[in-house]
């Protein structure tokens, strides 16, 4: 029995009405063992029954594992209610888990990536995002939807529905130019709106698309929703990074689990074959910036570091989260991002549509 072991029975207990555990919401304050007894104290500001709920299910859950142990509880009063706990936002109520997109700066992919990874997982599940860039919202764009969303009749503005998903953004009610001039509590008050009074119905995930930074919308977020998770878009070099670090440091303060990290750009594939002047398939080798790749059969395939920077997996191993994937630069993505249609709609077998897959699959095994 040690304190490592107890913190991971911990992590089997969800808290009342949530796919995360109380561990990860920061309500395990200390763990203190003596002989066979442990004394747990927990940090609660909120209603007496799930006290009691948390309460007893640590309780069972310690002395299942260890029948020998005497468990005390301590309850410890919460001063802010910091634990991204709003027990009310009806509209949410049968929305399973709320994953957030950040990223450090704008035009590293953050966009691109969420409508694709979004639209792979819709194949299996009810999936929804909510593009809360408000500076510069991309969904409208991405996946070229430009209705204007109708008020339902519960007062309730219902989503736009479009490649299965449900889909909402501060670029479907304003005009283009409107929401730059918006200073901060009028941007907080509208994304606490987006989620209050938007009929989100039953989703088994909801993205949503963070503008790049650590604004106003997103302690808006962290201090009122319950995340499952976030996950760090970046690109390679070092000055996205740092920017990057700022962004994911505020979601390890507020304690929402940061999933992994997504290299975007990363590398450029060039594939094809080469012939000679009559026609025949050649065999050699190409030189670029001192690096030798082999013509075999006249195929080639070209992998190349546009820059310089190791930027996923440096943000990820500071972090100590998995790098999700290593998304290299495709001028096909580009094209199907700017013209509306995702990417992954349209191709079926190729790395990139891998590359979504893959993080969806993680998606997959830890929420769904
Ligand atoms: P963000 O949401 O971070 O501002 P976007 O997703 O809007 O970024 O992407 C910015 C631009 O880069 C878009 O034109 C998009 O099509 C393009 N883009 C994003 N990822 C890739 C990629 N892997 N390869 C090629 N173009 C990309």
């Amino acid at each position: 029995m040690n304190k490592e072991l107890i913190i991971n029975e911990l992590k089997k207990i969800n808290y009342p009405g949530y796919s995360r555990d109380i561990i990860s919401f920061g309500i395990v304050h200390e763990i203190l063992i003596k002989d066979s007894t442990i004394n747990i104290s927990l940090k609660l500001g909120v209603e007496k029954n799930i006290i009691e709920e948390i309460k007893n299910n640590v309780i069972s859950m310690i002395t299942s594992k260890f029948p020998s142990a005497l468990v005390n509880i301590k309850l410890l009063e919460s001063q802010n209610n910091n634990l991204n706990i709003i027990p009310n936002i009806k509209s949410l109520d049968k929305v399973k888990n709320i994953i957030a997109v950040a990223s450090g700066k704008g035009g590293v992919g953050k966009s691109t990536t969420t409508v694709n990874l979004a639209t792979v997982l819709s194949e299996k599940f009810k999936v929804g995002i909510l593009d809360l860039d408000i500076y510069g919202p991309s969904l409208p764009t991405a996946l070229g939807c430009q209705e204007q969303p109708k008020m339902g009749s519960n007062n309730l503005l219902v989503p736009i529905e479009k490649y299965g998903m449900k889909l909402m953004s501060f670029g479907f009610l304003n005009n283009e130019s409107a929401p730059t001039i918006w200073r901060g509590p009028m941007v907080s008050r509208m994304t606490q709106q987006f989620f209050e009074q938007v009929e989100w119905g039953e989703l088994d995930v909801l993205f949503l698309d963070l503008p790049p930074g650590t604004g106003d919308i997103q302690l808006t977020l962290v201090q009122k929703v319950a995340l499952s998770g976030a996950l760090i878009i970046t690109t390679p070099q070092d000055l996205a990074l740092l920017d990057v670090k700022k962004a994911s440091d505020m979601f390890s303060k507020l304690k929402t689990p940061i999933i992994g990290v997504i290299e975007n750009m990363s590398n450029l594939i060039l594939e094809g074959h080469i012939k000679d002047e009559n026609n025949h398939l050649f065999k050699g080798t190409i030189e670029i910036n001192n690096n030798i790749y082999n013509i075999k059969d006249g195929q080639f395939l070209i992998d190349l570091e546009i820059f310089k920077g190791e930027g996923g997996i440096d943000e990820s191993n500071r972090l100590d989260v998995p790098l999700l994937s290593k998304i290299p630069i495709n001028s096909d993505l580009a094209l199907y991002t700017d013209k509306g249609t995702p990417y992954v709609k349209e191709h079926k077998n190729t790395y990139i549509r891998e590359c979504y897959e893959n993080i969806a699959q993680e998606i997959i095994n830890k929420f769904l």
